[in-house]
């Protein structure tokens, strides 16, 4: 049977739903499930939310948030709900290792799983894959989701919609990369339905503290070393950083891409010193894959133009890697 139409079949009757999507829940990831979670309930079923880690607080305004389960806070409760579970949905991400402790308990599970993606390289764990790589994010998918494979584009109300468009928003950069005229109609729709964007963008983009602009200066000043010989950029954190400048998540957010406004940079590495790793965060231009890099040596992947990955080596240590690493893909740095 056509994996959609199972799907239909599937949501015919009334179930015990969970969501869940990836460790550092970005726009999308909490954008896509807060989405999809609103518009099951209206079709009648009982779903609950399960992240690994906590989202950064420019995201707390959205409506639902706080009813979202967080593994690292509430492991058990958390482990009750997968058991629980009649269906599981895996959004924003690819492998189950994206959700760390979850992802264990997901993959002892029998039933079905259905995964809603656009990064590069799924695994084939779920039974349903709703995938395209050519999509901005996986907020766009939800909305085809609803809108054309369901044909319930009336059921998106306003908390689904501003949801949808956040996702959007975040993973595009409002409208900067992995745009599309399909894209674009979709948001058009979005503000047909009556959301609206202009609240959203100074939601979710003027929500910086002084705090975090003076992280920004610290990090472009004082912590940016450039490469002009292979167009590349890096910026580093350390945990003493971390401390002076009191660091919580969601405040390194975009820090990497203000390497890119320099013209002649193709590549941007961000690194930081976690407590257990060393976190990589990458941004490239054109045809430049960082995602080839994160998957090579960083245990990592995501997009073409936007991946991460980390590394058990010190901070130096992975920074020196990454300079090692540098002629290798010198000449797909200067020609992209
Ligand atoms: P960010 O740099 O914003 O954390 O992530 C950029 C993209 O790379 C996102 O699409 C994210 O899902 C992906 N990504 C980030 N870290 C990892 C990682 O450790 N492993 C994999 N497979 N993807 C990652
Ligand atoms: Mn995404």
């Amino acid at each position: 049977m056509e994996e959609i139409t199972l799907l239909k079949t599937l949501l015919e009757s009334p179930k015990k739903i969970v969501i869940t999507s990836h460790r550092n829940p970005d726009g999308d990831a909490v954008g896509s499930s807060l989405a999809l979670a609103g518009w099951l309930r209206l079709k009648g079923h009982q779903c609950d939310i399960l992240l690994p880690s906590e989202f950064p607080d420019f995201l707390s305004w959205m409506t639902g948030a706080d009813e979202v389960f967080v593994h690292d806070l509430d492991a058990k409760s958390c482990i009750e709900k997968v058991e629980n579970a009649e269906i599981i949905f895996c959004l924003d991400f690819n492998a189950l290792e994206r959700i760390d402790r979850l992802g264990e308990e997901v993959k002892k599970t029998s039933v079905t799983k259905v995964m809603i993606d656009h990064h590069l390289n799924p695994s084939d764990f779920a039974q349903i894959n709703y995938c395209d790589t050519t999509a901005s994010s996986t907020c766009e998918l939800i909305f085809r989701l609803i809108d054309q494979e369901f044909g319930e584009r009336e059921m998106i109300n306003q908390v689904i919609g501003e949801s949808i468009l956040t996702g959007i928003l975040t993973d595009t950069g409002s409208f900067k990369y992995a745009t599309s005229s399909r894209l674009l109609r979709i948001v058009a729709d979005l503000l047909d339905l009556g959301i609206d964007d202009s609240k959203l963008q100074d939601l979710i983009f003027n929500a910086q503290s002084v705090k975090h602009l003076r992280l920004l200066g610290h990090c472009l000043k004082n912590r940016m070393e450039v490469f002009p010989e292979y167009k590349t950029g890096i910026i580093y954190l350390s945990k003493k950083d971390y401390e002076e400048f009191e660091i919580q998540r969601g405040d390194t957010e975009g820090i990497v891409n203000f390497m890119l406004k320099v013209k002649d940079i193709t590549m941007a590495v961000f690194v930081t010193e976690q407590p257990t790793i060393v976190k990589l965060s990458m941004r490239s231009k054109r045809s430049f894959s960082v995602e080839e890099i994160c998957k090579k040596y960083f245990k990592g992947g995501g997009h073409k133009n936007a991946s991460g990955g980390y590394s058990y080596q010190s901070l130096n240590g992975t920074i020196n890697k990454i300079k090692e690493i540098l002629p290798e893909f010198k000449e797909k740095l200067l020609s992209a």
